[in-house]
């Protein structure tokens, strides 16, 4: 049996994580896992998971979930949301991740996903046009939440190779589907508070959204494929997610 712990897995991209692990479990032809959550919150409520509730900041919540779960693989997709103060994401975002780190080193965890963002690439001012994984970060990120994630991306890379731990990171950009809250509920409030009158730009900008099943099947490829073998370069590398062409946003 496969024991893996997903960090933020009762949010919107960790839960269809959870579901993909799941679907996996009830195919005979596919590994089998032993499932465990960690988050703040639950909501979902199943025999087969075992959810243990902690604040990535605080070091023994964290480790001791490692600890009980008995966690070899780890998929790490919490973050708070958009629009907080600067201090949260340092404190979530690169506190936490250093957490989750020591807590893996600590406790032979043999490989970590790390959920990142594609706008870790982004300076706020300048157009992305087909980047790939060799574009380096900006000197000034668009925001302290996409700098916090590069920084803890940054951590999580480097600890590739260490105490056999094995890690890569993922960048999704903007995710829809199913429990979305974020993006498509963000555009009805527009809508319903008819902040629909002004036009910034011709209209004809490009954004790359991405479904979340795609995004959770990264992941799981990504567990799958973290190898020593020297041939397989997966680990201390970040993979940018993509549905494929760009759509007007
Ligand atoms: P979400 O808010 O739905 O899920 C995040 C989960 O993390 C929540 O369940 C939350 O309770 C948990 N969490 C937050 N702080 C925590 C803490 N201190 N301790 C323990 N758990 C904590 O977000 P999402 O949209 O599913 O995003 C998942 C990941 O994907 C995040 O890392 C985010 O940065 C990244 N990402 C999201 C998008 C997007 O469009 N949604 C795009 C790019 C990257």
């Amino acid at each position: 049996m496969n024991n893996v712990l997903v960090i933020g897995g009762d949010g919107f991209l960790g839960r269809w994580i959870v579901e993909l692990l799941l679907r996996r479990n009830s195919d005979p032809d596919q590994p089998n896992y032993a499932i465990s959550i960690f988050d703040l919150q639950q909501r979902y409520f199943e025999e087969t998971l075992t959810y243990y509730i902690g604040d990535l900041t605080q070091y023994e919540d964290i480790s001791s979930a490692i600890v009980k779960s008995r966690a070899k693989f780890l998929i790490h997709t919490a973050s708070p949301p958009h629009g907080l103060s600067s201090k949260i994401y340092w404190d979530v975002n690169v506190g936490g991740t250093k957490n989750i780190l020591k807590a893996c080193l600590e406790n032979d965890v043999e490989k970590l996903v790390y959920t990142s963002s594609a706008g870790v690439l982004y300076d706020g001012i300048n157009d992305l046009i087909n980047v790939d994984e060799t574009a380096s970060f900006p000197e000034v990120f668009h925001d302290s939440y996409h700098e916090t994630k590069a920084e803890a991306e940054k951590i999580v890379l480097e600890a590739n190779g260490q105490n056999n731990l094995l890690t890569c990171a993922i960048r999704p950009s903007a995710i829809f589907g199913p429990r979305d809250q974020q993006l498509v509920a963000g555009m009805i409030k527009v809508m319903e508070r008819g902040q629909t009158k002004f036009q910034i730009g011709d209209n004809f900008n490009l954004f790359d959204f991405t479904y979340v099943e795609n995004v959770a099947y990264a992941h799981l490829l990504a567990m799958d494929k973290l190898s020593s073998d020297p041939d397989i370069k997966v680990g201390g590398e970040a993979f940018i997610i993509t549905n494929g062409t760009p759509i007007p946003f």
